[in-house]
């Protein structure tokens, strides 16, 4: 095997992650840490094209407007957005979970973070009157193809490059060895030189983003690969911050996402700025025909907008009776547009597929193959596999700090330093996909949070200058750890005469083909139509634990190969979180997200509030507890 050079990092604080929440923590963080503190960003890949919004975006999907800089939404006067009632949006759409402090804490920043975006560079669609254009009540239009570099480039210019490490892998998290529950470093490797980088921190922010690959994909065989959630987050902001015992929230609030089928492309902007709406193959609107099955999910069900996950279930329900295909009529809503206004022809077909050019490539070359004239013919659309995230529709993430003047006492003993964003580990921090139970951050609530975590951290390592490092396991360990999967092939590769199969090692491919299916078939994958039950939760949870023992055999040729043996090691991990709160919540709270047959139902007396799981660091043993909810808004 190669020789691989150790690079020691000492550092105050750690951004593990390039994203929104990471390029929103390096402008903070430098920012308050001046020359005096060092503060250090890795990413897995290229800061100027990480993430969920590496290929950009064509909306910013937080924006409260207070300043007054929006339009009014349809139907709406200006200065009607506020903080309470972004809250109310959230906690509808997420059928009565989240945690309000920390909601109402993204909305009352997130705006200046999309000042900063225009000040940057980002362009930002205006009307006449010099106003951002919204495209529904809380999101407003950019030409965001260039959004990430702009951001990245802020953040890279706030931190310097030599700050910077690209294209290094985060494996694990690393607890001090003398300070009991407090975090001291992190271990990783180049996924292009010969390379084992071991960090010393004060403070890490981990922000690596959701889960995907997860479940099995819909995408297969030449497809594989193509998913609605960037395939690069693979659950390592969950899977590290559980190894090192900080507590995760609402893991089985997964979120299924309806896109154009096959590209994935989004729909929001059909939806809310061209007003389409959705058919099924018998031209039925779903969510008029299906209002009565929703009435059992009151208040929630009856309430406009209708959450996600009950538009999808509507949605669902149609399919499960077999009246699929579900088409959005693109030609209805553009031919509405036309016909009101002749002139805006051409600017419309622009409009309509700049949206898929600004951050779903592959959904226009998928039309552009097929023939799709949108202003002629109506497009398939369907619910995709189910990921894993924070900050979008879904709302898995870390049990964390609020701030202190809105969270509520009942939380408080959890965080006795009470510093934002930090999880119940001393100095940990995360944000964006990593804080639980705080949905609809979007990129620009992302970014935003990502400076509240900041700015809290500074704050600690400030707070407990004393503190030096002393990270558990000796560098040598956590290398032969770290590296395994390429000597465990090494060793063994000779054994058959395909490298791909052998009795002594599982390569990562065949690895989340295995995973794949566990979570499909016992977890409520799309194979079995998002339903799951006790029975089958325990049985997939058994299948894990072999596959756990499995991944002690993963192997890797290359350094990219170790790359995606770790990424499985992190989704493995991530699924059985999830299948453990999946099992624990005996009730459906989100149906068109996922369904337990043995509890089809909403139980609001006794499930409205956090299902929370821990995992010890010592014994390796989970532990399922609850938190109350607290309104904070009526
Ligand atoms: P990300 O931005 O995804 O960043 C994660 C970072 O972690 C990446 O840099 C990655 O390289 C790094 N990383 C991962 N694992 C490791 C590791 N082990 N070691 C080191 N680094 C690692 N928001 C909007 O406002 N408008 C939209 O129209 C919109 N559309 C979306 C469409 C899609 C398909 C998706 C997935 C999201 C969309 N969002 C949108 C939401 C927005 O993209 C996310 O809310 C936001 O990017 C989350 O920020 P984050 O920093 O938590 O994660």
């Amino acid at each position: 095997m190669a020789d691989f050079e150790v690079v020691e990092v000492n550092t105050d604080l750690l951004i593990i992650g390039g994203g929104m929440a990471a390029c929103g923590a390096a402008v903070e963080a430098k920012y308050w840490a001046g020359d005096d503190i060092k503060v250090t960003l890795v990413d897995k890949a290229a800061l100027e094209r990480s993430g969920a919004v590496a290929q950009g975006l064509s909306a910013i999907n937080t924006y409260i407007g207070m300043s007054g800089r929006a339009a009014p939404a349809v139907g709406e006067e200006s200065g009607q957005h506020t903080p309470e009632k972004f809250v109310h949006y959230v906690r509808q759409d997420l059928m009565g979970i989240v945690r309000e402090d920390l909601v109402y804490d993204v909305a009352r920043h997130v705006d200046s973070s999309v000042h900063l975006f225009e000040k940057w560079g980002l362009p930002i669609w205006k009307t006449e009157d010099g106003k951002y254009v919204r495209e529904g009540t809380w999101q407003i239009m950019i030409n965001g193809e260039s959004y990430k570099c702009i951001v990245a480039e802020a953040a890279k210019n706030a931190l310097g490059e030599e700050n910077i490490i690209e294209r290094v892998f985060v494996v694990k998290l690393l607890l001090d060895e003398k300070v009991p529950n407090r975090i001291a470093g992190a271990v990783g490797f180049s996924v292009r030189e010969n390379k084992f980088y071991y960090f010393k921190a004060k403070a890490i922010i981990c922000v690596c983003g959701g889960a995907v690959h997860i479940f099995r994909p819909r995408s297969t065989g030449e497809g594989y690969g193509r998913a609605w959630y960037p395939p690069w987050n693979a659950g390592s902001t969950y899977s590290m911050m559980l190894e090192v015992g900080a507590p995760m929230v609402n893991m089985e609030c997964r979120f299924v996402p309806a896109r154009y089928k096959d590209g994935y492309g989004p729909v929001g902007a059909w939806f809310l700025l061209f007003k389409a709406y959705a058919t099924n193959a018998f031209d039925e609107n779903y969510v008029q025909t299906r209002k009565p099955d929703l009435e059992k999910y009151a208040p929630y069900g009856t309430t406009k907008p209708v959450p996600t996950c009950l538009r999808n279930h509507a949605m669902m329900l149609d399919m499960f009776e077999g009246k699929f295909p579900i088409f959005m009529r693109t030609e209805a809503a553009m031919q509405k547009i036309l016909s009101e206004n002749p002139k805006r022809a051409k600017h419309l077909e622009a409009e309509a597929w700049e949206d898929f050019l600004d951050m779903t490539v592959s959904q226009a070359v998928l039309w552009a193959a097929e023939n799709v004239e949108p202003e002629k013919v109506k497009s398939e659309i369907m619910p995709s596999e189910p990921y894993l995230m924070g900050s979008h529709s879904g709302a898995n993430g870390a049990w964390c700090c609020g701030p202190d003047d809105l969270m509520p006492e009942e939380y408080k003993a959890d965080f006795p330093g009470g510093y934002n964003r930090m999880t119940t580990v001393e100095g940990l921090f995360t944000a964006g996909d990593g804080v639980g139970a705080s949905a609809h951050k979007f990129s620009s609530g992302s970014h935003a949070e990502g400076r509240l975590a900041a700015k809290a951290a500074i704050k600690y390592i400030l707070d407990h200058k004393d503190f030096e490092p002393s990270p558990r396991g000796s560098v040598e360990e956590l290398k032969a750890q770290v590296y395994k999967p390429l000597k465990t092939f090494e060793e063994n590769k000779n054994y058959t005469s395909d490298p791909n199969v052998n009795p002594n090692y599982i390569r990562p491919k065949g690895f989340v083909f295995r995973l794949n299916k566990i979570m499909d078939e016992y977890a409520g994958g799309i194979g079995w139509q998002y339903t799951t039950s006790e029975p089958a939760l325990l049985r997939g949870l058994e299948k894990l634990q072999v596959l756990k023992e499995d991944a002690d055999k993963l192997a890797a040729e290359t350094l990219h190969e170790l790359m995606r043996a770790w990424e499985n090691y992190h989704r493995l991990l991530t699924a059985e979180c999830h299948m453990r709160h999946l099992l624990y919540r005996k009730e459906t709270r989100w149906p068109g997200y996922y369904y337990r047959s043995d509890y089809p139902d909403m139980d609001e007396q006794n499930w409205r509030k956090f299902v929370l799981s821990k995992l010890n660091p010592d014994t390796g043993e989970w532990e399922m507890f609850e938190r109350p909810y607290v309104p904070l808004i009526d």
